[in-house]
């Protein structure tokens, strides 16, 4: 067993490490302050060769494994959460194309993915529903012809109101009589008549990406852009949360590592009862819990990816690695507020966000309970 990372993955961590360090820190705080962002930083990224690193080459992207992927994303989110998220992100869903779509669809959906010259969301929570997925959803996609109509609406979604296409779970087998076989992937081109986004303001966190509710009515696509088989949407959505909850894991440890940077510096330099904050060993025992817990936490997140990596999605794990390090962002972020007193309550100091931030990673793709329950199921089987 090798814990050391190649030459190549500390390569890339250094390059993703420079370019966050450059480009985010000047703006957080207005796009979280503003809900906005600035789409040159995003193009960059992708010029750079930071966006949908896991991409296979004959498609554009670089062909790097998950892990590579993970190392870029902890770096992205330890800088800011936020506009990490609105860059990585963009070709999110590109992992059902790349695994179920025709070679047609893939060579015209992913390389404008990873050039940026496109940006992709997926569609599946709706106002009624979320951790049911398969059970609740409602939005329909009735065949006519060579073409689908779509009604219904989603929430929530990603990218909703940024995206140029967006992959869509769409009920399209309603008498199916398992629930998990009346659902297909679908892909809808944004600019379709009777599509509408909205984007959503007022989120807690994440406040540079784009989160939008959207409505379908009467949205008609050909069947050829159905992505995989009829009836194989809840497989394919499957396949998408097993591979981007290791995502969310390491943004998770990259928002706690924050948190503990953030605390380091502040405690050496921040004076109590005539001395630093770092000489209490109240303080000291934060510090070292976050530390294992990160260190914990990325251990997880590199095995759940490694193991993608070569071949092995298990899904145990990677609802391991989602529920540990999303718990563990969030705690590690009320530490670091905690240890900066009044000062962490303040908008200015970046602790603040990262505590704003740091909850999105236990609600989305999967909450903490979702996760909980696949590893329980998987162990009292
Ligand atoms: C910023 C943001 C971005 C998002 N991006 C996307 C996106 O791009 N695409 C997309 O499709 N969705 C997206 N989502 C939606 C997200 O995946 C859902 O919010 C999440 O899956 C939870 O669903 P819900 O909100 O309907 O909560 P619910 O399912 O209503 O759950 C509410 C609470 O009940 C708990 N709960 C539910 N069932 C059980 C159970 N059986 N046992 C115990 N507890 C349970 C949940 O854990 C949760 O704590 C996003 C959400 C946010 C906030």
């Amino acid at each position: 067993m090798d814990f050391e990372l190649s030459k190549e993955q500390k390569d890339i961590v250094k390059a993703a490490k420079e370019f966050a360090e450059g480009e985010f820190p000047d703006r957080a705080e207005e796009f979280d302050r503003d809900e906005t962002f600035d789409e040159a930083i995003f193009k960059k990224a992708a010029e750079l060769g930071f966006v949908g690193v896991f991409i296979k080459e004959e498609y554009g992207g670089p062909g790097m494994g998950m892990l590579e992927h993970c190392l870029i994303t902890e770096e992205f989110y330890v800088v800011d959460p936020g506009i990490a998220t609105a860059i990585l992100s963009a070709p999110f869903g590109a992992e059902i194309v790349e695994a179920f779509a025709t070679e047609e669809q893939k060579k015209r959906y992913l390389p404008p993915l990873v050039t940026g010259e496109a940006v992709m969301g997926t569609a599946l929570t709706e106002p009624d529903a979320g951790s049911d997925l398969a059970g609740a959803t409602s939005t329909t996609a009735v065949r006519q012809g060579d073409d689908y109509m779509i009604n219904g609406s989603k929430m929530f979604i990603t990218n909703g109101d940024r995206a140029n296409y967006l992959v869509c779970f769409v009920q399209t087998e309603p008498d199916n009589p398992s629930r998990h076989n009346r659902h297909s992937m679908i892909m809808v081109e944004t600019d379709r008549e009777g599509f509408e986004a909205n984007h959503l303001t007022g989120k807690l966190g994440i406040r540079a990406s784009d989160t939008a509710e959207l409505s379908f009515n009467n949205v008609r696509v050909p069947c050829s852009n159905l992505i995989g088989e009829t009836g194989n949407g809840f497989s394919e959505a499957m396949h998408l949360f097993n591979l981007n909850r290791i995502a969310v894991a390491a943004q998770a440890v990259g928002i706690a590592r924050s948190g503990l940077e953030e605390s380091i510096r502040h405690v050496k330099k921040r004076q109590a009862f005539g001395a630093p904050l770092s000489s209490f060993q109240g303080i000291q025992f934060k510090i070292a819990d976050m530390f294992a817990w990160i260190q914990a936490g990325r251990n997880l997140v590199y095995e759940a990816a490694w193991r993608v990596d070569q071949g092995t999605i298990d899904h145990r794990l990677i609802a391991a690695a989602k529920s540990f390090c999303g718990q563990m962002a969030v705690k590690c972020a009320d530490m670091a507020l905690q240890m900066h007193g009044g000062y962490g309550y303040l908008a200015e100091y970046k602790v603040q966000r990262l505590y704003r931030d740091a909850k999105i990673t236990e609600i989305y793709e999967g909450t903490t309970e979702i996760e909980k329950i696949i590893m329980a199921r998987s162990l009292l089987a």
